[in-house]
């Protein structure tokens, strides 16, 4: 199966190279080489880095723990990256997260390039003390890649501000009179992280989602309804009715996204139905999502499972399979669990009419054909998820100049950069007749290799 990144940036390139407007200064064998180049340096991580992790376990045994950085780009900052503890990480899922990464800041205007982190654990299986350790081990194995300005991590599946503060007072120890504070993003307030980080991923979510379907129409509508691209009719028709939404996920970007749909009143979406790892709860007037919240928050994360729970949560709810939630009969389908959720094994039964992708890859490149030869509208991950690396950013520079911005501005910033990339972005999806997602990775290929080749990387 090909990796759906690489996919679409190979189709990216193979659009832009009849492109008379892309690097017109490039004349033939030239521009042949040059495009050979960018193939190989976007389709490539520069670095993979692999290492054991040693951990003295509590019971007294010791174990050696897979773990990965991998680096895919830096052409346009620092390589900027979460690190995921999940027990199913491996290095081709890490090198894919890295350059969706790359893509993702260069889609937004971030001044970042892509890495990604993995161990493989589950960290369920772990204590306190053990996953301290961990988080330790990692900062020291990687201490010679890692840094303010050369890689920053952050917080992904299975880690939280907790193993940011933990792993920023590690890399501190190991590098004294080091500037340190923006080694590390996604830190908890109290330890330099930035205000509205740990909802900045969900409400942009969301946001994005609003504005494809209501803000733009609203104030683009001649544009839209003269648009020859084959998504624009539902765009239309489906902005006029009241939506159904399924979440798969509720965690960080699963919840506040479930939040944010909740509170948005105006816009009458009716949340029907959230899952996690164990469940989904399907309500046809609507859930609880601030029940639900509450609950989630003082049971290890994890939604209610049964009638019992439910009456603790005092929430009213069906409860379905784990898997139900991405059969349902609703409009809208956010994913925010995990990758590859929506398969060629299960694509057939889904029946929303809009994806909306917060987790990182959840759609695989078959499904992805499928769905939009359907007439499926994907808002694709690096346009959707980006609010946790665009926040990140603002927590970067707030720990370099060791100034910190209330939460309101966090909030109208981070609205006014996703803002202007649709600015950007929309009119070239309505104008065209591609799928977002080959839309998006279009601009953001045609960023990356503008700059890759006036740092004269293409030769
Ligand atoms: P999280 O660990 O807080 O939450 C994950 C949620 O998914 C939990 O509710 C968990 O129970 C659920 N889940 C796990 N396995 C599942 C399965 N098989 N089926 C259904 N649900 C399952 O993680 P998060 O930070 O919310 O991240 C979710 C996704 O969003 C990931 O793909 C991550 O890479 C992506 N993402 C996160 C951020 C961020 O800022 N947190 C930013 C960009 C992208």
């Amino acid at each position: 199966m090909e990796n759906i990144t690489a996919k679409i940036v190979r189709k990216s390139l193979n659009a832009l190279a009849n492109d008379e407007t892309f690097l017109p200064t490039l004349q033939e064998q030239d521009r042949e080489k040059a495009f050979t180049s960018l193939v190989s340096i976007l389709s490539t991580p520069n670095h993979v880095y692999k290492s054991y992790l040693r951990v003295a376990l509590e019971n007294g045994s010791v174990v050696r723990i897979p773990s990965f950085r991998v680096q895919h780009n830096n052409i346009l900052g620092p390589y900027k990256g979460g690190i995921r503890f999940h027990e199913s990480v491996d290095e081709d899922e890490t090198v894919a997260l890295a350059s969706l990464m790359t893509l993702k800041s260069a889609l937004h205007g971030v001044p970042f390039g892509g890495s990604k982190g993995g161990v493989v654990l589950d960290p369920r299986s772990y204590s306190v003390k053990e996953r301290h350790l961990i988080c330790k081990k990692y900062v020291q194995y990687f201490s010679q890649v890692i840094g303010p300005s050369k890689d920053i991590p952050a917080p992904d599946v299975g880690t939280s501000e907790r193993e940011m503060d933990w792993m920023m007072g590690e890399f501190k120890s190991i590098n004294p009179g080091r500037e340190y504070l923006n080694s590390f993003t996604g830190k908890s307030v109290e330890n330099g992280g930035s205000l509205g980080r740990r909802e900045a991923t969900g409400k942009g979510v969301y946001y994005t989602f609003r504005n494809l379907l209501f803000d733009f129409p609203e104030t683009n509508i001649d544009l839209v309804q003269k648009s020859d691209n084959p998504f624009a009719e539902s765009i239309l028709t489906l902005r006029d009715k009241t939506l159904t939404l399924a979440i798969q996920g509720f965690g960080n970007v699963g919840s506040v996204a479930a939040l944010e749909a909740y509170q948005c009143s105006h816009l009458n979406n009716k949340v029907v139905a959230v899952s996690d790892r164990n469940v989904t709860l399907y309500n046809a007037d609507g859930l609880d999502i601030p029940g639900l919240i509450k609950f989630t928050s003082s049971n290890h994360g994890d939604l209610p499972v049964d009638k019992d729970q439910l009456t603790t949560a005092n929430v009213r709810a069906d409860i379905m399979e784990r898997e139900a939630v991405l059969s349902l009969d609703v409009d809208v389908l956010f994913l925010a669990a995990l990758g590859n959720q929506v398969r060629q094994d299960n694509v057939e039964d889904v029946q929303a009419r809009v994806i909306v992708e917060g987790a990182n890859d959840p759609v695989t490149g078959e499904a992805d054909d499928y769905l939009s030869e359907k007439g499926t509208i994907i808002i694709p991950d690096i346009l959707a998820n980006a609010g946790g690396v665009i926040v990140s950013y603002f927590e970067w520079i707030q720990g370099k100049e060791t100034q910190f911005y209330t939460e309101d501005v966090v909030f109208d910033r981070l609205y006014e950069k996703m803002k202007s990339t649709y600015d950007k972005i929309l009119p070239k999806f309505y104008a065209d007749t591609y799928a977002l997602r080959q839309t998006c990775y279009m601009h953001s290929v045609m960023k990356l290799s503008i700059v890759l080749y006036r740092q004269g990387k293409l030769y």
